[in-house]
């Protein structure tokens, strides 16, 4: 877990740009964003992937779907927005601690569901 990107930048030792914080969730910007607006969406208790999520820890997923329309909303998508998660290595995921884009500020084509 020392090795974890994301909490190294939840815990300020790589920088990002943070645009949420709450006790359970910590959100900044991609920095290789795909739309306007490209924010990722973690819980700061590390786990892996969606694969982790338990009874036991489903909380810190849930406080980041209440952080989502608060960030959304500052973000200015009145008109809609759209949230990914990519569960392993056929999905893409590259970080190995569970987030969500938050992607929004234009027309967002190409849906695959
Ligand atoms: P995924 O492919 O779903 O695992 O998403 C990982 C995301 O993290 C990608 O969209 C990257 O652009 C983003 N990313 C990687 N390193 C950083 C960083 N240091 N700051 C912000 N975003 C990052
Ligand atoms: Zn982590």
């Amino acid at each position: 877990m020392n090795d974890c990107l994301f909490c190294k930048i939840i815990a300020g030792e790589i920088p990002s740009t943070k645009v949420y914080e709450d006790d359970k969730v910590y959100a900044f910007r991609d920095i290789n964003p795909q739309a306007p607006v490209h924010v990722l969406v973690l819980p700061k208790e590390h786990m892996d992937s969606a694969n982790a999520i338990t009874s036991e820890n489903a909380g810190n997923i849930a406080a980041v779907f209440e952080a989502v329309p608060k960030i959304a909303a500052a973000e200015g998508l009145s008109d809609g927005y759209r949230v990914i998660n990519n569960c392993g290595a056929d999905a893409g995921q590259t970080v190995m601690h569970i987030h969500f884009h938050l992607i929004g500020g234009r027309k967002l084509g190409e849906k695959i569901v």
